[in-house]
């Protein structure tokens, strides 16, 4: 069905310059084309939708951590601001530090962040410590935190380097405020230190993938913690690296993509400066790891496409080849078609013509005498015929042959022929010799002057005849033409009469035009006379 409308558009498109098939092609190749742009397309847009969800990922999971690394710092500092108010206004007596003493045992419970809570002396000995019996023997005057507040009188909280506890050898973040003598002068520190494992197991709680990491850094670029965990990065100067060289000068908070130099490794990074505590998170997520399923569906889609855009393509080749085909069925019968119509035209033709002389025959004179016939009635014109006899024919074909008479039928045929003068007449071969010549619309003296005209221009073809008196040939004509007033009520009254004429010229000794109803006939005699 859908075939056979293509096929009806065809020709209209043919003549914009298209064949249905270069169309249907075209179609096929294009359905392809969008196919493929389409599918393309969406996986594109699944790749960017991917990437987006990740990116958000990555920036949630930076704010947790962030939270994390602030709740467990602040919880150790509030222990520390504690600390230092009741030693700075208590004063570092026994009793006092005896009194801290329980409060920090307690204290170190309540946290589990809590490695320990420690106060050293103005030289660095332990004055108190959350140590359930406690150590005096000890001095961590040679500490970076410990350095750091006696040459600093900044009171706000210090994040040193992690470092290996002196008294269980775990990795621990130390956190610690100054203390002072009520003139300001350095009276020692006060320190918390958090278990980096705290943090570690935290981070190791996400999700993120074999080539992910999280990293908790001071705002200067130290290390602090990382995920995947390495003793050897912690305290390790990272800030030449791009995320604190160059993108945290730019913004505070942002995800950025880039690859690393270390491990060559491209990932979705998500860092935040915070606000409170001179701190840096980051996570990072593999964008290889993070698009490994889009990829899968990627493939999936693209070999499902490939074999959609195959079949279809199969499929439209073959279409186009039928519709190639059925074209050049129709075709193949238009052209027979037409081949038919043009032999039937020649046979019709054939049919009314007559073989020797080519004029028409006796089945078309017949039929054309009746629709004259009947026309002339009709308009009450006039309608002759003349009727024509070759003379002594039989001796002709006697004394020069029946194919010379062929011949010599021939000529005269081509004469009586070219005596058509109008649209309507019509010369035919009425049977054997004899030729007739119809001509609607004209009287009885005209057809007579046309049948004088043959006649002498056979003659003038003088071709010989020796049977014949005149030495040559010659023809008798005999003339009718239809008039109301004798009231000829048939065509073939026209007939009789046309061929009484003719009788009359035979008689008459032929080489002469008669009509019916004429006295004498016209003889070349009574012409040149
Ligand atoms: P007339 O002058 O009285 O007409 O004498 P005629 O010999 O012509 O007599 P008629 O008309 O009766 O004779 C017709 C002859 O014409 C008979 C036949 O041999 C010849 N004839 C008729 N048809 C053909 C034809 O197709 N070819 C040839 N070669 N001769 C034909
Ligand atoms: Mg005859
Ligand atoms: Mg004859």
């Amino acid at each position: 069905m859908i075939l056979h409308s293509i096929l009806q558009q065809s020709r209209r498109f043919a003549v914009r310059g298209f064949s249905i098939t270069q169309l249907a092609g075209t179609f096929v190749v294009l359905v392809c084309i969008s196919l493929i742009a389409i599918e393309g397309w969406l996986t594109w847009r699944a790749r960017a939708i991917q990437l987006h969800e990740s990116e958000v990922a990555s920036a949630n999971l930076v704010q947790a951590v962030g939270q994390h690394a602030y709740d467990t710092i602040k919880a150790a500092d509030t222990v520390l601001v504690g600390l230092t108010e009741r030693l700075e206004k208590g004063g570092q007596s026994s009793a006092n530090l005896d009194r801290i003493h329980e409060l920090l045992v307690r204290r170190v419970a309540e946290l589990p962040q809590l490695h320990g809570i420690f106060v050293y002396g103005e030289d660095g000995s332990w004055l108190v410590n959350s140590q359930p019996t406690l150590l005096r023997n000890q001095n961590n005057a040679d500490r970076e935190y410990f350095k750091f507040h006696r040459e600093h009188r900044d009171v706000d909280v210090h994040i040193g380097v992690p470092v290996r506890s002196k008294s269980t050898g775990e990795w621990i973040l130390p956190v610690s405020r100054r203390l002072n003598q009520p003139d300001g002068r350095f009276a020692g520190v006060a320190l918390a230190t958090i278990r980096i494992e705290y943090f570690s197991d935290f981070f190791r709680r996400f999700d993120i993938g074999r080539d992910g990491a999280i990293l908790l850094a001071l705002d200067n670029g130290i290390m602090l913690v990382r995920r995947p965990f390495n003793p050897k990065t912690l305290g390790r100067d990272i800030s030449r690296l791009p995320l604190f060289h160059d993108y945290l000068p730019k913004a505070p908070v942002a995800t950025v993509t880039f690859t690393s130099g270390q491990d060559g490794v491209t990932r979705i990074n998500s860092y935040r400066k915070l606000r409170q505590y001179p701190l840096v998170v980051s996570a990072a997520l593999s964008r290889d790891e993070v698009l490994a399923r889009w990829r899968a569906d990627a493939y999936l889609n693209a070999g499902v496409v490939t074999l959609l855009v195959l079949a279809l393509g199969l499929a439209g080749l073959r279409l186009v080849k039928q519709i190639g085909l059925r074209i050049q069925a129709e075709a193949e019968l238009v052209r027979a078609r037409d081949s038919l119509e043009t032999l039937n035209r020649t046979l019709e033709r054939l049919a009314m013509q007559d073989g020797l002389t080519g004029l028409a025959n006796r089945r078309q004179f017949d039929s054309s005498l009746s629709d004259e016939f009947s026309r002339a009635v009709r308009n009450a014109s006039s309608l002759a015929l003349i009727m024509i006899d070759v003379d002594c024919f039989k001796q002709y074909n006697d004394i020069y042959g029946h194919s010379a008479g062929d011949e010599c039928l021939k000529v005269i045929g081509k004469v009586v022929g070219g005596s058509k003068h109008r649209p309507g007449d019509l010369a035919a071969r009425y049977g054997g010799e004899e030729l007739v010549v119809l001509l609607p619309g004209t009287d009885v003296a005209g057809a007579m002057s046309v049948a004088e005209s043959i006649r002498i221009a056979i003659a003038e073809l003088a071709l010989e005849h020796k049977g014949n008196r005149a030495g040559h040939v010659t023809i008798s004509a005999g003339v009718e033409a239809l008039a109301p007033a004798r009231a000829q009520s048939e065509p073939i009254d026209l007939i009789v009469a046309a061929d009484k004429a003719l009788y009359r010229a035979k008689h008459s000794g032929r080489n002469r035009v008669c009509t019916a109803g004429q006295d004498d006939a016209m003889s070349p005699e009574m012409i040149t006379a």
